[in-house]
């Protein structure tokens, strides 16, 4: 039976987290600590003089490369690194066969605040089988593109000669994870090992039989000598500057950004997940693998921001947290990989995890102790488009 953060609406199935003697999650007592432990001033410091130490550096080069989705994190992490610290940065994207209208037209605002950009598809060959391999063994959509754009961006930093790199947040600071893990201000490939984001492969270990080193260069890591060699130094902004999605996007509206006028996609916030559509298929298997999805995750940052109470993101949870992706995307992913949507929705079962969910009479799945209410039949539409 799932246990419940007594703060917020995290279930204590979600990926790292860990609950306190009163039972309060790793990402609530991190919140806290953002606002009375922790030193921003001094971090600021920090960051400034790292972003002096690089501009100093590298004279009529680029500075750093910031790692672009096309979401309104990208859109903020330029606006501070270029409009606020006067760094010239380069952009990178990891550009996903799934990317919507939307993201396309995001990520052209970004380039208008001036600013060069790497649009970067990999071999659709290496994208797609490795793809469908991690969906069909892991029911992971969106495996390759975080060995993607974590293999891309140091890739692209050795090769152009760019040490610094400025990610966004750090997910376990704001989502909840260890606290030795919450804490780091980098992210490097120990980080990404550590936290099974590849699910403990590198891609040379994905290679098998169907699949071509050859077709997955970009996303080969680089080695620890040549990136120690380059002095890399990924950051993560979100450690230096406090972070909060809502003041990211107030600022990205600025510059452009737009959010989703039909309101949200999944969860929430009609400013999230709107670049890719398979990122939306990905969240949907949380609900079935941890029984819990975007509304449960959006809803628990807005009580730790202190804009929600808990009973009102009980009641969203309850109406919204099972919500299933658009059709369309579905469709969309189905022929990407080159599988049927009835093998699409049996993959999907074979991860709805048994240790949470159970049947009722009418052989129905519910959420065991759901904080949405007990034995509340899954019968969630799709999303419409
Ligand atoms: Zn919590």
């Amino acid at each position: 039976m799932l246990k419940y953060c007594t703060l917020c609406v995290t279930p204590d199935t979600r990926p790292h987290i860990s609950f306190d003697n009163h039972g309060v999650c790793s990402a609530c007592q991190k919140a806290k600590e953002k606002e009375t432990v922790i030193d921003w001033k001094s971090r600021k410091k920090n960051l400034e003089k790292i972003f002096n130490d690089f501009k100093l550096s590298k004279a009529g080069r680029y500075d750093c490369i910031i790692p672009v989705s096309g979401g309104k994190d990208s859109t903020y992490q330029v606006h501070i690194v270029k409009n606020k610290y006067k760094l010239n940065p380069l952009c990178v994207t990891f550009r996903t066969l799934a990317r919507t209208p939307r993201g396309e037209e995001n990520l052209q605002s970004m380039r208008d605040m001036g600013v060069d950009h790497i649009d970067i598809s990999p071999n659709p060959l290496g994208v797609n089988s490795l793809t469908k391999m991690a969906f069909l063994q892991f029911g992971d959509c969106s495996l390759l593109d975080h060995l993607a754009i974590y293999s891309i961006i140091p890739n692209f930093a050795l090769r152009l000669g760019i040490p610094l790199v400025v990610w966004g947040e750090n997910p376990w600071m704001e989502y909840g994870g260890s606290p030795k893990d919450s804490d780091i201000p980098r992210l490097n490939r120990n980080f990404l090992r550590d936290h099974d984001i590849l699910k403990g492969r590198h891609v040379e270990e994905w290679v098998q039989s169907g699949l071509n080193l050859e077709d997955l260069q970009t996303m080969i890591y680089p080695s620890e000598e040549e990136l120690d060699a380059l002095n890399y130094t990924p950051i993560f902004l979100g450690y230096y500057l406090p972070w909060d999605a809502k003041q990211n996007v107030d600022i990205a509206k600025k510059y452009g950004f737009k959010v989703r006028e039909k309101g949200p996609i999944m969860g929430l916030y009609d400013y999230a997940d709107l670049d890719c559509m398979n990122i939306v298929i990905h969240h949907y298997f949380k609900w079935l693998k941890f029984g819990f999805n975007r509304v449960t995750d959006n809803a628990s940052n807005e009580i730790r921001k202190g804009r929600l109470d808990r009973e009102t993101a009980i009641k969203l949870v309850r109406d919204k947290d099972g919500f299933k992706p658009p059709k369309e995307y579905i469709q969309a992913f189905c022929d990407q990989i080159g599988i049927s949507e009835k093998e699409f929705w049996s993959t999907a079962e074979k991860f709805r995890n048994t240790n949470i969910w159970k049947k009722n009479s009418k052989d129905e799945w519910y959420i065991e102790g759901w904080i949405g209410g007990d034995e509340m039949p899954d019968r969630f539409p799709h999303t419409q488009l």
